[in-house]
């Protein structure tokens, strides 16, 4: 069996299994940026994939301090009362930008993290977002072919890690604070219109100002177009801490993908989130294609001196560098 002894195919086949240090081991080869474990790690993917697609993919964000892994630990081990197996994968903008992490790789989701149906998994601590992004995505499915019936993908109020993670997740979920009389910082930075649910966290410390925060956020919904015809943004108010509000969270999820998938719209959303990923990394190949191609490498310092200097217009040398791509192929 020439298929047993070739490593890819054993790695995909423990992940199958639900083995987590195969699991493990897959998604630090689909992190690495050597290109023999990058073709590995296709390869791997390429066999699972037919297996994935079975999990509810759940995106939470929220500022720092907001609650967020509060709240997933109190989601998490929920859903594990109910039997199913969880996992958490994070993207990190900081970290992506500065090898520093906002989200920490600290003793975040304790109690979690010791349950063998859950499994975290700390955010890769470099690169670009966008491949910080791609390969949190590559996690995902590997974790769905796992058997993972759950998985969450955590970010941080920063940047553009929220669009990101909405484009690969059914449900995106903004975690908000009672902040009553405070603009709302999610409004302006328009991260509510890519919010499904709207939870605002610490309802405990001040019922009145979380019902004015929830209030407000309703208002401000109001006046958005939904991005569904057939799903308009749901508010709650939860308390991470004193694990309420958490059912009720669950409950919003499941009518989301009830509704969503009676009228054909969760499947069409999944359908175009591989489209766009596929030309993300279409993107993202060519540019490094671009930067790797020898010729272009050779005559961009000196181009790139004469479009300073005014010497050659932009589009001109653009063009010349991209004429190099051509001889490659
Ligand atoms: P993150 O940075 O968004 O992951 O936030 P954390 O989950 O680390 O929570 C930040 C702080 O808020 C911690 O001290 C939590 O104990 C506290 N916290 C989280 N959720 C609640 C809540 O529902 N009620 C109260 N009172 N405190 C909370």
């Amino acid at each position: 069996m020439a298929e047993l002894s070739d490593p890819d195919a054993k790695l995909a086949a423990g992940v199958l299994a639900g083995k987590r240090r195969a699991l493990a081991k897959a998604i630090t080869l689909a992190e690495s940026t050597r290109p023999d474990h990058e073709e590995s790690a296709q390869r791997v993917l390429e066999s699972i994939l037919p297996h994935t697609g079975k999990a509810i993919r759940i995106g939470i964000s929220g500022a720092p301090g907001v609650g967020k892994s509060t709240f997933i630990e109190a989601l998490g081990m929920h859903l594990i009362e109910q039997g199913k197996r969880v996992a958490v994968l994070a993207v990190d903008p900081s970290s992506a930008q500065s090898g520093g992490s906002i989200l920490g790789d600290k003793t975040r989701m304790e109690r979690l993290s010791l349950r063998e149906e859950a499994f975290i998994r700390p955010t890769p601590s470099s690169g670009k977002l966008g491949g910080v992004a791609a390969r949190t995505r590559e996690a995902l499915l590997l974790c769905e072919a796992a058997g993972f019936d759950v998985i969450i993908v955590e970010t941080v109020g920063v940047g553009q890690s929220e669009t990101a993670v909405a484009g690969m997740t059914d449900v995106f979920v903004l975690l908000q604070l009672p902040n009553a009389g405070d603009e709302l910082q999610a409004i302006k930075k328009g991260i509510v219109e890519l919010a499904d649910i709207i939870a605002v966290n610490k309802a405990d410390i001040d019922p009145k100002a979380a019902d004015l925060t929830a209030g407000q956020i309703k208002a401000a919904l109001s006046m958005l177009r939904p991005s569904s015809k057939s799903w308009q943004p749901r508010v709650l108010e939860v308390s991470a801490l004193k694990n309420q509000g958490i059912e009720g969270f669950w409950q919003a999820v499941m009518d989301y993908r009830k509704i969503m998938q009676a009228c054909g719209e969760f499947d069409l959303k999944r359908r175009r989130q591989a489209l766009n990923w596929m030309w993300m990394l279409i993107e993202s190949g060519l540019s490094s294609r671009f930067r790797s191609n020898p010729a272009v490498h050779a005559d961009l310092p000196e181009l790139s001196r004469a479009v300073e200097q005014g010497a050659v217009s932009p589009a001109a040398a653009a063009n010349r560098l991209l004429e190099y791509l051509k001889l490659k192929s």
